[in-house]
């Protein structure tokens, strides 16, 4: 009988003998580039123990096995899962549904997780690498999902340590085959991966020691909890980080209107409710009008230029003083989702174009300074406003002295509550050491907003004061 690969059909007459077991200890399969039946042991196996391999077309709760069991051999299976007590037996049932769930969920939609929807995709896969033992003939899907997921986002450092694992689980399982040297050809030249930096979103370079992105945050953060990107809550009354992009995205990150599912929203009911808070910041280029619709041209923080179409803020637009032409402007708008728009044309061409549609005049806000230096802005806050190792910066130009903040007693600022002096320039008692633009900046409602919002807490739609800011 002749055996291909797309086929996997022949008769082995020493693998056939191996019985099946939901619990296995051998991976079975056709190596071509051997060109023969391997069986590779996934872990110690005692003396006398018999060797079993999983054979069923599907796997769940045990009603489940036991029927495909007998549909292909005419007996029950009788191996040590299928025979556990009852009351452990539903425990048992219980994590292979939320298993099967959970493998639903990451595959759903073609696949289009890792691209669309990568955050919830990563944390169903940690869910699911949670409920699989050390043995588990799982792994190998599992690392490889989670390294598309990483590499489909460009974050090959991650990437780089779920492959290596990927890697290593395939030379136990599957020996000298066509999928470790694939495995090896991949992490030599990553970019043949054919989902290979489809979006920037989590760039990392892939030389990054992980060790070394985990010193410096706060608490205590393992190696996993780095890897499987799990949520670490914001601390409770520190000011917000808007370079932060799982809050602030860039125009390519924010979902379609029409999206089956994104990141940043959960279906409930039918209902699309946000899962947190997020705004996109947008440099104003100019302000245009096509056929009689007026658009507002922006640029984000990584250099991409869109469009918004917005007849409702029309008007606000029109009232900023002083008017667009003089000025730098950042607009900033919550929620924003894309919208796929077609325009009839006069001579009856149909425009189609992809803009931020805005229905909420409340939901925009235009800051009198550019994006850069509103970022800039950003740093500064937090430079000066948060302690680091037990250490502040003083915030006067010509000082920017660190000072122990257990030793020494600086000084807040009285008005904006957010930068600190050091104890030496307390004594100077100048007015403000060149912090007054910034003072005023950080004390109008909607940038006041913006730095306290508990942006990981959705309960209500935050919305901007309609005066200017
Ligand atoms: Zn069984
Ligand atoms: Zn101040
Ligand atoms: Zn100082």
């Amino acid at each position: 009988m002749k055996v291909n690969e797309s086929q996997h059909r022949g008769v082995f007459l020493e693998a056939c003998l191996i019985r099946h077991s939901c619990a296995p200890n051998c991976y079975g399969m056709w190596n071509s580039k051997i060109g023969g039946y391997t069986v590779h042991a996934l872990r110690d196996i005692e003396k006398n123990e018999e060797l079993t391999l999983f054979l069923l077309e599907f796997d769940g709760p045990r009603a489940n096995r036991q029927r495909s069991h007998i549909d292909k051999y005419g007996v029950a299976c009788e191996c040590q899962v299928c025979s556990l007590p009852t009351e452990e037996n539903l425990t048992n049932d219980e994590k292979m549904k939320e298993i099967n769930t959970l493998q639903r969920f990451v595959t759903r939609h073609d696949n289009k997780g890792p691209q669309l929807w990568p955050e919830k995709t990563l944390h169903c896969l940690d869910q699911l690498a949670q409920r699989c033992n050390q043995f588990d003939r799982r792994w190998a899907r599992l690392y490889w999902e989670a390294s598309n997921v990483a590499i489909v986002n460009s974050d090959l450092a991650r990437w780089r340590v779920f492959h290596v694992r990927y890697m290593r689980y395939c030379i136990n399982a599957y020996g000298d085959s066509k999928r470790v040297d694939n495995c090896r050809t991949l992490l030599a030249d990553p970019s043949r991966h054919p989902g290979y930096c489809t979006s920037t979103r989590w760039k990392t370079a892939i030389n990054t020691d992980p060790t070394q992105l985990l010193e410096g945050t706060t608490g205590e953060r393992s190696l996993e909890d780095w890897l499987w990107r799990r949520e670490k809550p914001l601390i409770p009354g520190k000011l917000m980080n808007f370079r932060e992009r799982k809050y602030f995205p860039t125009f390519a990150d924010v979902p379609m209107d029409n999206a089956l599912d994104s990141d940043l929203t959960d279906i409930t009911n039918s209902v699309k409710q946000p899962r947190r808070h997020w705004c996109l910041f947008g440099h104003f280029l100019g302000i245009g009008e096509d056929d009689g619709q007026t658009y507002i041209k922006l640029r984000d923080d990584d250099g991409q230029q869109f469009t918004v179409a917005s007849p409702p803020v029309e008007d606000q637009w029109r009232q900023v003083d002083p008017p667009w032409t003089t000025g730098e402007y950042t607009v900033a708008i919550l929620y924003p989702e894309k919208h796929k728009f077609e325009v009839e044309k006069k001579d009856d061409q149909k425009l189609e174009f992809i803009a931020i549609n805005v229905t909420d005049v409340k939901r925009v806000q235009i800051f009198p300074i550019s994006l850069q230096k509103f970022l800039e802005l950003n740093d500064r806050v937090h430079q000066f406003s948060e302690e680091k190792d037990g250490f502040r910066t003083c915030w006067v130009a010509t000082c920017r002295k660190k000072y122990s903040s257990s030793h020494f007693e600086g000084e807040l600022c009285l008005k904006c509550y957010m930068y600190w002096l050091c104890p030496d320039c307390i004594l100077l008692a100048e007015d403000d050491f060149g912090h007054e633009a910034d003072c005023k900046r950080l004390t109008k409602p909607d940038m006041l907003m913006l730095l306290r919002l508990k942006w990981d807490e959705f309960r209500n739609h935050a919305t901007f004061s309609l005066t200017g800011s």
